[in-house]
Formats: structure tokens, sequence, C-alpha cells
């Protein structure tokens, strides 16, 4: 099981992909800005951040620029949550050192196999789960 951080503006977004996670086994951190959510990765040091690109104030591409130039804070794995993954789109989230990307609206099998697939295999699955 990780702890994965979610810095996501849409409230409805941000239940559903914390719920996802818990229901997983997971534990999650939630951070509605940029700003917060670095802080909460520099507390936690999360296994996972799930990074929304169209964020308030500080974009997701240049949050997860500043997670990846810091030596506290790169190990965690940034997945960009778009809406808009077309193949401009994936250029620019990998450019900016995002280790993937979740389209979203979710697709709930994809959403959670991706975050198992970013875990070593001791952690990605919950053995009292299903
Ligand atoms: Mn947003």
């Amino acid at each position: 099981m990780a702890t994965v951080l979610i810095i996501e503006d849409n409230p409805h977004n941000m239940k559903l992909a914390s719920f996802l996670l818990e229901n997983a086994g997971h534990t999650t951190l939630q951070a509605s800005d940029a700003q917060a959510g670095i802080a909460l990765a520099r507390a936690h040091r999360p296994e996972i951040i799930l990074m929304d690109i169209q964020l308030p104030g500080m974009d997701g591409l240049a949050a997860t620029q500043l997670i990846k130039a810091d030596a506290d804070l790169r190990h965690s794995k940034v997945f960009a949550l778009t809406a808009f993954a077309m193949k401009g789109d994936e250029d620019k989230i990998r450019a900016a050192g995002c280790d993937g990307y979740i389209a979203k609206p979710f697709n709930y099998r994809t959403f959670l196999e991706t975050i198992a697939a970013a875990l070593p295999a001791s952690a990605a699955a919950d053995p009292q789960g299903e």
C-alpha cells in the first residue's frame, strides 16, 4: 500500500480519486492547489503524486518541474491528471518531468492499474481487497 498525494482543484475529481485509492487500500493526502500540495509532499514524501494540470495559481506542469528539481521530492512518481491527453500534450507532460498521465474522466480500471504499475509488487495489491 502506498501514500498517494492528490493535487486537484475539482471537488468531484478529488472525491472520486480519493475514493478509488482508499478503497484499494492506499492512504491519500489531498490539496487543491500546487503550493499546498508541494508542502504536503515535503512533509509526507508520498510514493505517488496525482497532479491536475489546470490549477489555480501555479499550474501542474510548473509544479511538477519544481518537484523533479528538488532532491527531497523527486523520488515521488508524478502522474498528470489531464482531460486533454493528445499527442502534443503528452510531450509537454513528459517534458515537465511527469512519469505518466491518467486521462479524465477516470476509467476506474485504468486508473487503479496505473497506480499499481507504479508501485513495487509488494505494495501494489491489497491481499484483503476485492
Ligand atoms: Mn483543475
